[in-house]
Parts: C-alpha cells; sequence; structure tokens
C-alpha cells in the first residue's frame, strides 16, 4: 500500500460561537503518500495542513472521506493505523523533570513495549543526544529538545514519520542539523511526511511536495517537476 492514502477528506470545525460560520478547515483533500521517501506538505498558516496531521494522529475527528495509513483505515483499524506512524508534534511537551532516557522509557512503557525490547539508548545515539541521556529535560536547548521530540516518535519503530513544521522558529543552524537528522532516518528506510509553510525546505529536503491552501490541494508533485514550473 502507499505510507498514507487520503480521501476525499473533509474537516468541519463546529461555529466557535452564535452568529460565526462553521470553518471548513479541509474541503475534500485526495492524495498519496508513496513508501520511502520525503513528502512536504507545503501551505501557508491557516491552510489546514496542523488539522490533517491531527486527523492522522487521532487527536482530531475528520468530518467525512477517509485516511489511510500503512494500508490501515484510521477508523476501522485505529490501533494498527497509530501504531505505523510516530507523529513530532510543532510543541514541545515534556515533563521538565524527566531525563531524556526516562521520556523514552515512558514512551515505550506506553506502548507497551517489554524493558528489555526498548530501544532508548539507540534512539538517543540516533538523534545524538547520548550524552544527554541523563540530565533533566528542562536544561536542554532547544534543538536538543526537538531532537529528543523526535527519538520519542519513533519508539515504536513506526514506518512513518510525520513532523509538523519541525523547524518554524528555529534558527539556521538548527534547521540545518534538523534537516540532516531528517535525511538519516530516511536514508535508513522511514518514510517522512512534513509540513512547512517554507518553500526553500521543501525543496531542499522532499522529493514529493503537495500544496494546500485554503483546505484545497492545488499540487502534488516530483519536486523537480514542480520547481521547474515555478
Ligand atoms: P495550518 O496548520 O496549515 O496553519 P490549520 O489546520 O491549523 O492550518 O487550520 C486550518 C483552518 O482551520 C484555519 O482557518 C484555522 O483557524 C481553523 N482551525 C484550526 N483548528 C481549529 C479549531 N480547533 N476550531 C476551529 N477552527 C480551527
Ligand atoms: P491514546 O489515544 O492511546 O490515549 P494518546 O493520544 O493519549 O494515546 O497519547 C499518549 C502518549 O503517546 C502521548 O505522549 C502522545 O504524544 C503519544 N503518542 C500517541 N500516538 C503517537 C504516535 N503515533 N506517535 C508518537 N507519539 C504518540
Amino acid at each position: 500500500p502507499p505510507a498514507i492514502r487520503i480521501d476525499n477528506l473533509v474537516k468541519e470545525y463546529a461555529s466557535p460561537g452564535p452568529g460565526e460560520p462553521p470553518k471548513l478547515a479541509l474541503k475534500g483533500v485526495s492524495f498519496d503518500v508513496p513508501q520511502g521517501g520525503v513528502f512536504g506538505l507545503l501551505g501557508p498558516n491557516g491552510a489546514g495542513k496542523s488539522t490533517l496531521i491531527n486527523i492522522l494522529a487521532g487527536l482530531v475527528r475528520k468530518t467525512s472521506g477517509s485516511a489511510e495509513i500503512w494500508g490501515f483505515d484510521i477508523d476501522d483499524n485505529p490501533r494498527n493505523a497509530k501504531r505505523s506512524i510516530g507523529i513530532v508534534p510543532q510543541e514541545i511537551v515534556f515533563d521538565p523533570f524527566f531525563t531524556p532516557f526516562e521520556v523514552l522509557e515512558n514512551q515505550g512503557g506506553f506502548y507497551g513495549i517489554g524493558k528489555k525490547d526498548r530501544r532508548s539508548k539507540d534512539l538517543l545515539a540516533a538523534v545524538h543526544l547520548s550524552d544527554k541521556r541523563d540530565a533533566y529535560a528542562r536544561t536542554l536547548s532547544g534543538g536538543m529538545k526537538r531532537r529528543l521530540l523526535i527519538a520519542k516518535a519513533m519508539v515504536h519503530s513506526p514506518p512513518i514519520l510525520v513532523l509538523d513544521e519541525p523547524t518554524a522558529g528555529v534558527d539556521v543552524e538548527l534547521r540545518r542539523q534538523l534537516w540532516e537528522l531528517v535525511q538519516e532516518l530516511n536514508s535508513e528506510g522511514v518514510t517522512v511526511v512534513l509540513t512547512t509553510h517554507y518553500l526553500e525546505e521543501a525543496e531542499q529536503l522532499c522529493d514529493r511536495i503537495a500544496i494546500i491552501n485554503h483546505g484545497e490541494l492545488i499540487a502534488n508533485k516530483p519536486t523537480k517537476e514542480l520547481v521547474g514550473m515555478a
């Protein structure tokens, strides 16, 4: 199957208050994410990118249409769908008094992975945080926290990693580090999906780009073709 298949996905948020219309955040979006690549979902703020990611993560309920992750329908087979994807959220949310090692061990426990089968040490090495294994999360730099979030999303060894605006508000040096990490993970076989509003980021990192605007898909092409058009 494709890594992700989105078919005619619609999301209408309820009216925020009396006299205000409901918000149609996704207006029937369809596309496939092929296995093995780095897929960019590009669009301006408010386009519907986070809504789409949150539907895949099981955090937002779709209004209609369907979504499959690794062949598992998110409604018919939510458990397998969820296990096939690791989500790196935009906001950094850790207990400040946990260490990176503990964050990963706890997440392993959450997924029911036995102590002996957890990969916390390997994951810390993969995101270049081995030397921070026992530091309190609150003492980590912003970049370290972002790398820890990526490791946390990989605890259950999902074949797909989804990053929501991984470099929003990040300086040039850290952006470069995160790009390298994404490429390393992809070269190890992980299908990567990322949302961004930076065209340059999508061009540099992604082999395929879908553009979403006002809840509608307006392009979905190999990066080379898309850039050739501009
Ligand atoms: P993006 O991630 O591309 O910036 P979002 O998916 O966050 O876009 O938002 C798409 C549209 O849906 C925006 O108009 C936004 O204001 C609206 N929206 C997002 N979340 C909610 C919500 N919980 N309730 C109502 N409207 C929302
Ligand atoms: P559940 O739906 O089983 O209640 P939650 O959505 O409450 O699970 O998530 C619990 C914890 O697991 C949180 O730390 C959340 O960030 C994390 N989590 C859940 N699903 C994923 C996923 N697919 N990738 C990464 N982390 C996840």
